[in-house]
């Protein structure tokens, strides 16, 4: 079958306000015309209604306890000051994102620092008076050396644990960098009791980079057996933390997203043409005609994610305590905390570029050059597939779902690298775009943005504004001039 004669197409996933801000195309290249490309757009009031999901489902199991931003996923200050309007907490993982939250109104009761840290990082946390997750022996020493030092307050700690394989129950756990393994606990809990004076335990985390709920089942019931034996010790820990890793779903259909990785896996099998640049095939090979390798690619299309993944786990019986993890947590009186970076981003903001150049290739496919470089967008790195949408100027923007004609399209970069590809995917596109239109990524706030971001070839950072619909519809700010006094509801206060 020839390459273009059936598109397969990834359409993302849209839902307000992101919806209504694609719809004003003649706003957005206004922007980009005053601004540069490319220019990151982010949403400061969905976040808000984000947090507010992940508060139905501690409501709805009964539980208290906090959310909290895992600020690394995105550097914006208008998100993080919008988020200082909800009941958030903030998880920062350095001393400038520890500067930044205090910067941005989080008070140090509303703030943990996670991660590995230097001494100037756990000097500021400990002054400050902020909760820390604790990752190693060597960092709770240097805390506790810190305080008695300094004559400073007693401080605040969780363990952040790893390794819960330990148990009777089958389940393959992956051995962290981070975090002190579960079999070292006894070790670890004498340590705690000789920095008594120090530290005071407040609880036991973890943070694991999965997408299976039977792997975090096994570490949250792994967490209540700590939590025993915290308590047995005349401890009092009364939180347990879950890290973040709640995840997003981009797509907004299933069939689409299987339908492309099956095709994926017969391109690696040579049994179709190439999907991608140079015949890249995103972790897959073929060996002898049987395949080998596993897609290393991010689940664009997610059946349960974000809030509603935290709902599955908390209903999820205990690996072998067998009640659903919510009434462990429950009946212990325990407070749940959850660090989730990039759930709490979706449909937060968009990354828009310029197009400079749409040409035509000999074998049919078009390449168009855009003013952005991968790392500005950084989809390939987190292996995000997701088409972007065509935003024409001086025309308005209609969805193109179910649409007849489509152009295979490679989204070339601005750098002077071969291999500087948006995406290395052959992109479907329902329409052409020329030269001056504006690709729209959406849903880049989660890691995408700004993670990656660089001065390569001197070229400018991309600029970030924040959007929020006023009275007069959309407005903006650049993002470290908007503060959450601007929307709607506040300006009719005023
Ligand atoms: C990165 C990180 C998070 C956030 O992970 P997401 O996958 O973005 O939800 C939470 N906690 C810790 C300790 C992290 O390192």
């Amino acid at each position: 079958m020839p390459l273009l004669a059936v598109p397969l197409f990834l359409d993302p996933k849209l839902e307000p306000p992101l919806t209504s801000l694609l719809a004003s195309s003649r706003f957005l290249h206004d922007l980009v015309d005053g601004l540069g490309s490319p220019l990151n757009v982010v949403v400061p009031d969905r976040i808000a209604e984000n947090v507010a999901r992940f508060r139905s489902v501690f409501r709805r199991h009964h539980l208290e306890g906090e959310i909290s931003f895992a600020h690394k996923a995105n550097r914006s200050s208008a998100l993080v000051r919008r988020l200082a309007a909800t009941g958030a907490a903030m998880d920062v993982a350095s001393l400038g994102e520890l500067q930044h939250a205090l910067a941005c109104g989080f008070t140090p009761g509303r703030i943990g620092a996670t991660g590995p840290k230097e001494p100037e990082f756990l000097w500021l946390a400990a002054c400050a008076g902020v909760t820390v997750n604790v990752e190693g022996h060597a960092e709770l020493q240097a805390l506790a050396a810190l305080v008695r030092r300094h004559g400073l307050p007693r401080m605040r700690v969780l363990l952040r644990l790893s390794d819960f394989s330990g148990t009777a129950v089958k389940v393959l756990s992956r051995r962290s960098r981070f975090g002190f393994p579960t079999s070292e606990l006894a070790g670890l809990l004498d340590a705690c009791e000789r920095h008594h004076e120090a530290l005071e335990v407040i609880g036991v985390s973890y943070h694991l980079d999965t997408t299976s709920l039977d792997e975090k089942a096994l570490a949250l019931e792994g967490c209540v057996r700590a939590m025993d034996e915290c308590r047995a010790r005349g401890m009092r820990p009364r939180v347990i933390d879950i890290g973040g890793g709640f995840g997003v779903s981009y797509l907004a259909d299933g069939a689409q997203w299987e339908r492309y990785t099956s095709q994926l896996t017969l391109a690696a099998m040579g049994r179709r043409e190439a999907l991608a640049w140079r015949n890249h095939s995103y972790g897959l090979s073929s060996e002898g005609g049987t395949l080998r390798g596993s897609l290393d690619l991010y689940p664009s299309h997610r059946p349960v994610a974000g809030a509603d993944y935290l709902d599955e786990l908390l209903r999820s019986p205990a690996p072998t305590l067998g009640r659903p993890l919510a009434t462990l947590l429950l009946e212990n009186l325990y407070d749940l905390c959850v660090e989730p970076g990039r759930a709490l981003l979706d449909q937060c903001g968009l990354t828009l570029a310029r197009v400079l150049e749409t040409r035509l290739e000999t074998d049919g496919t078009h390449s168009i050059r855009l003013a952005m470089n991968a790392d500005d967008c950084a989809l390939e790195e987190h292996g995000i597939l997701m088409d972007p949408i065509v935003l024409h100027r001086g025309e308005r923007w209609e969805s193109t779902e179910g649409s007849a004609e489509s152009f295979g399209v490679h989204l070339h970069g601005n750098l002077c690298l071969e291999s500087d590809l948006i995406t290395r995917r052959l992109v479907f596109l329902p329409r052409l775009p020329d030269p001056g239109d504006l690709l729209a990524f959406p849903n880049t706030a989660g890691y995408c943005m700004d993670f990656n971001a660089h001065h390569a070839q001197r070229r400018p950072l991309a600029r970030k504004v924040a959007a929020y619909l006023g009275a007069d519809g959309w407005q903006w700010r650049l993002d470290d001039q908007y503060w959450p006094i601007h929307s709607e509801e506040d300006a009719h206060e005023v």
